[in-house]
């Protein structure tokens, strides 16, 4: 199998989704046909969902993290977490997963695309989230910082529901990772770039659109996946096989 072409300089963005996880035994809905007790994901993981039943919201939450308890990182976050360890600021993960467990492995130059499981907002105001592994089975949480107006605000999920944006911040420091990876070149002249996408198909916005930007400005694009996925000729490499075997390979 190939390794990734990391010299002195080369800048690495990787991107992982629900693959790079699935050997950590995370349960899915997938045999449920995408149901959880009999509701769709929108009624419980969409702000409307929210408003219209914040219990049902937050008993599916707080099940999905007593399911985390014993779930631990594979070799292949582990491996990422070597790799940043190695390149320092010329690495940057992305990751469309809220399971935490990029941080539970301890990665750190991170953006949790679409949030974090184990981490809890206000709905109403900008306080900064905050680590939490509370369930809330009894009585819903409120906010201290902003319950002054006689209503008191409902704490939420630190998680981008269906029908919610990606916070534009994160995706500039995206763009301002790619800009400064792209001044520097190769010597036959291509960006110095290498994208590493892990266990996800990529066809979702934005993780769609990263592909076409490295390649857009010369960089090298690698696909790690179990099978092979619909958008997989976007990647000048695939490498099918199980994220723990094949992504500490690409690093050997
Ligand atoms: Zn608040």
């Amino acid at each position: 199998m190939s390794r990734l072409p990391l010299g002195s300089t080369t800048s690495l963005l990787v991107l992982t989704g629900a693959g790079i996880s699935a050997e950590s035994g995370i349960p899915t809905f997938r045999d449920a046909g995408g149901l959880w007790e009999g509701h769709s994901m929108a009624e419980v993981a969409s702000p409307e969902g929210f408003a219209a039943n914040p219990q049902q919201v937050w008993r599916f939450y707080g099940e999905r993290r007593r399911n985390m308890t014993g779930v631990t990182p594979n070799a292949a976050h582990h491996a990422l977490v070597a790799a940043e360890k190695r390149l320092g600021d010329r690495f940057l993960l992305v990751t469309q997963n809220v399971d935490a467990l990029h941080t539970a492995a301890g990665s750190e130059r991170m953006i949790e695309l679409h949030g974090n499981l184990m981490r809890t907002r206000c709905s109403v105001c900008d306080r900064p989230s905050f680590a939490d592994t509370s369930t809330y089975n009894d009585k819903l949480p409120t906010c201290e910082t902003c319950d002054g107006r006689g209503r008191k605000s409902l704490l939420r999920p630190d998680i981008v529901w269906f029908g919610e944006a990606i916070n534009p911040q994160l995706m500039n420091r995206i763009s301002r990772f790619l800009a400064t990876a792209s001044t520097r070149r190769t010597p036959s002249g291509y960006a110095d770039l290498v994208f590493l996408a892990i266990g996800t198909s990529g066809n979702v916005y934005p993780a769609a659109g990263l592909v076409n930007a490295v390649r857009g400005i010369g960089g090298h694009t690698y696909l790690a996946n179990l099978e092979e996925s619909d958008n997989g000729y976007q990647f000048q490499e695939t490498i099918l096989g199980k994220a723990s075997e094949v992504v500490p390979a690409l690093f050997a």
